[in-house]
């Protein structure tokens, strides 16, 4: 029987009827990002984002801070300046958060549920986190007490919202 070399042609594959499954750029790109990021540890929460680095405002060769916070790899020193595996960034803002140059670093990110996102300055990352939490504490207390007739009948007791809001109404 004749050996198999590089050249063989997958004779069954050409006379399959059956079309090769579609998968559109997006899909792809989703799925090369989830193989690059699952050694990190590192889940993506954004659906799309970006990342840009101006290389005239760096001052990398005296800190690389960004290089050493980014959670996944995804910035890198190499012939002097920082470069950026795309692929790799899950748009946290932890280089933003690091960089001692107000917009050298641009991150925009868009949540699942479509707000955008784009922060350039330490300041503006942590503004964001605060109004991130703000929101799921307030969410959290909603979801405990979700009206203030709730909030007083669990604190104050049963006859405690009635009382006040007959006082409230004289
Ligand atoms: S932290 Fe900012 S200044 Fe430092 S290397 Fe990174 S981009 Fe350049
Ligand atoms: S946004 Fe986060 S993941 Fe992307 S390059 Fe900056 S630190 Fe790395």
């Amino acid at each position: 029987m004749p050996e198999k070399n590089a050249s063989s042609f997958d004779i069954f594959g050409l006379m399959s009827e059956e079309k090769p499954e579609q998968v559109s750029p997006d899909e792809e790109k989703k799925k090369r990002r989830q193989e690059l990021l699952q050694p990190t540890g590192v889940k993506e929460i954004f659906k799309d984002g970006k990342v840009s680095i101006n290389k005239f405002t760096c001052v990398g060769v005296q800190c690389k801070y960004c290089v050493k916070a980014c959670p996944t790899n995804a910035l890198y020193w190499s012939n002097g300046e920082v470069g950026i595996i795309e692929d790799l960034c899950v748009y946290c803002g932890a280089c933003v958060l690091n960089c001692m140059v107000d917009d050298c670093i641009k991150v925009e990110r868009t949540r699942k549920e479509g707000t955008v996102e784009k922060f350039s300055k330490p300041r503006d990352v942590i503004a964001l986190v605060n109004k991130v939490n703000a929101k799921k504490r307030g969410d959290r207390v909603k979801g405990i007490f979700p009206s203030a007739e709730s909030y007083c009948t669990k604190c104050c007791g049963p006859n405690f919202y009635e009382d006040f809001k007959r006082k409230a109404d004289k």
